[in-house]
């Protein structure tokens, strides 16, 4: 995003302002309670940028920012992905937006910018639990003939219980022993497009027996081929058509997944640490710590998403553990905590 917007500001010219745009103040709604920008951050003291290339809109707060997009529904808010009741529109020489945009967005981030932000302006609701393996595809097998893909599903189960006892929506990839493929993983986060979190379950395994406790991966920033893998690509096709955006150009879409990817990298990398930590912790193991890999699923998902490994099948230790189902729970309950903290839930 960085990069583009870089690259956007040399090709064009980039108007900074603080809503100074001349526009007759009777011309407050101009249709279809349509409401120039200009006033709303004239009436909030709200900084904005317009890039007229890119159309992208950047509103600065004191600790936080809004990013729109003249022709898309979809605005990115602290971070938040929030879907306006109409598109940002261009009418005249002036930037429109919907009246809702002043109670979802700016009245949000304004109290967020005068509270430390402390105010959620979306509220997290669902979270995607994925089962690694499964059928054929047994994962790693303990010398006792475990397989990976049972202890994975078992653990899966539980962080679900765990997290719908919280009130959050739970959809899982796989709920019994068959096999699905890696795609159909990605395709399947991609149909819930409203999700807020994917979250895939695996226990590692080592040549050697000493390696043991938990690490959690995070997507590895993605260079310019990965960014555009025809599965990646689909994947975003097949999202933004579940997403209730109005119909854009390609760029328009482009810069949203943009939007969406820094969104993913910043909020997975921190969970995947307090998950590792929290883990660890509850189910008294190691702390491996969390890392940045570019696994199939991680890549090929637009939603913030993480990687559990939940310990070696390896490590005869651990392996034990891993059998007994009050170490499964600890895990789950290490997890389930990270996700709670992460989603603001007490
Ligand atoms: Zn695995």
């Amino acid at each position: 995003m960085k990069k583009f917007l870089m690259l956007a500001a040399l090709a064009c010219t980039v108007i900074l302002g603080a809503c100074q745009t001349a526009v007759p103040p009777n011309n407050y709604v101009i249709q279809n309670q349509n409401v120039p920008l200009n006033h709303l951050c004239e009436k909030y003291h709200v900084a904005w940028m317009w890039d007229n290339i890119s159309e992208i809109v950047i509103l600065n707060f004191k600790n936080t920012e809004a990013r729109l997009l003249v022709g898309s529904d979809v605005v990115m808010a602290g971070g938040q992905q929030i879907v306006l009741s109409r598109p940002v529109e261009m009418m005249g020489s002036q930037i429109v937006v919907p009246s809702d945009f002043e109670r979802r967005v700016l009245e949000p981030s304004f109290q967020k910018s005068n509270s430390a932000g402390i105010t959620e302006e979306r509220k997290f609701t669902t979270v995607l639990i994925d089962a690694g393996h499964g059928g054929h595809d047994t994962g790693a097998i303990a010398r006792n003939g475990m397989h990976e893909k049972d202890i994975v599903l078992d653990v899966a189960k539980r962080l679900g219980e765990k997290l719908e006892q919280r009130g959050i929506k739970i959809f899982y990839t796989r709920k019994n022993d068959t096999f699905v493929s890696l795609e159909d993983r990605t395709e399947f986060v991609s149909r819930h497009a409203d999700a807020d979190l994917f979250v895939s379950v695996h226990a590692n395994s080592a040549r050697v027996r000493g390696p043991y406790g938990i690490e959690v991966y995070s997507l590895r920033p993605l260079d310019y081929e990965s960014l555009h893998e025809s599965k990646r690509e689909a994947n975003q096709d097949l999202m933004f058509s579940k997403i209730p955006m109005a119909p854009g150009s390609r760029d328009v879409e482009n810069i949203v997944s943009d939007m969406l990817y820094s969104h993913k990298q910043r909020d997975s990398f921190y969970l995947a640490r307090k998950i590792a930590q929290n883990t660890a912790y509850m189910a008294r193991t190691k702390n491996r710590g969390a890392h940045e890999a570019r696994f199939f699923v991680l890549r090929n998902t637009l939603i913030p998403a993480v990687l559990v490994e939940i310990g070696f099948m390896s490590n005869p230790k651990e392996e034990q553990l891993l059998e007994t189902t009050n170490h499964r729970q600890q895990i789950a309950e290490g997890i389930a905590k990270s996700i709670l903290d992460y989603a603001r839930i007490k």
